[in-house]
């Protein structure tokens, strides 16, 4: 009998992370064996983890915070979109036996976009938020042809190497901005703390706009109740969390689970 595929998550904290359900439900529909298990792993022994997980046979690993940009350290080969965005969420050891590292989030906010028909080409597109989330979506939004790609920040400072990094795709900054927003995209972790709050250009803002938060669940409560004074058409951020898993997935076995069949 063959034994379960060893798979997992790691980050610090991670014992709410809702993946090993959504893994376990993949891994049924798809008649495949897995154990998918949280790993909580300090920073110190990140290292040392990732190599004895891959060592004792392990099939692939998920990377959540604070871990999505120490991890490129310990792989050996970083794919073109995760090296772009200086993250990964995704790891495995190919044929010949390298650790490679990839980042799905970007996949998995457009496929869901794609599913809820929010259109990106030709379009005005708003982040707010400027961390790992922010930055991985960048590129796979970038790559729709927005109209214009806006970034705006609480902190700032913060913008401007972002501006620099992401150079090639026209991003540009709120301040020099003044159209009409068509997709608002919430990367803040604001609603971890059951708040958001955001009045930079509330007259950019019609009943027209989308409204997209990256969190989800009881983290995206404050954010979907503040966007319904402007409209209804307003999601969190679950549809993605099981699509970049569903990617996830298919590096692992080469399999597009079916999304729609997965309850958390
Ligand atoms: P980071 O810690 O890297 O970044 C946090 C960002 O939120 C910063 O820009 C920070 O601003 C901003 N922020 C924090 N608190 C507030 C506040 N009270 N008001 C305004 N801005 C605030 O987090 P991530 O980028 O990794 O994650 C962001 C969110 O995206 C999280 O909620 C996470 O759960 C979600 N996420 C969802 C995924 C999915 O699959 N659906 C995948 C990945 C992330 P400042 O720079 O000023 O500190």
């Amino acid at each position: 009998m063959i034994d379960a595929y060893e798979l997992g998550v790691i980050g610090d904290p991670i014992e709410h992370s809702l993946s090993p359900s959504i893994h376990h439900q993949f891994g049924q529909q798809t008649n495949i064996e897995l154990a998918y298990k949280t790993y909580h792993v300090k920073k110190q022994e990140l290292e040392n983890f990732i190599q004895a997980f891959f060592n004792n046979d392990g099939h692939g690993l998920n990377v959540t915070l604070p871990h999505k940009l120490e991890c490129l350290h310990f792989a050996d080969i970083v794919s073109k979109e995760a090296d772009e965005i200086g993250a990964a969420n995704t790891l495995w050891v190919n044929d010949q036996k390298k650790i490679v590292a990839e980042t799905t989030d970007g996949y998995g906010f457009i496929h869901d976009c794609d599913l809820k028909n929010i259109q990106i080409e030709n379009k005005n597109i708003l982040i707010t938020g400027a961390g790992g989330a922010a930055q991985s979506i960048i590129p796979a939004i970038a790559q729709k042809k927005p109209k214009n790609l806006i970034i705006t920040n609480r902190t700032k400072e913060k913008i401007i190497p972002i501006l620099d990094k992401f150079a090639a795709y026209s991003l540009c900054s709120l301040e020099d901005f003044d159209k009409e927003i068509d997709l608002f995209i919430n990367a803040t972790s604001a609603g971890h703390l059951n708040s958001f709050a955001w009045d930079e250009r509330n007259d950019l803002l019609t009943s027209n706009t989308v409204f997209y938060d990256l969190s989800y669940g009881r983290s995206a409560r404050a954010f979907l109740k503040w966007s319904f004074q402007f409209s209804r058409n307003s999601f969190d951020g679950t549809g993605m969390l099981i699509s970049q898993a569903a990617h996830s997935f298919n590096h692992w076995f080469k399999i597009m689970p079916n999304i729609n069949k997965i309850n958390i």
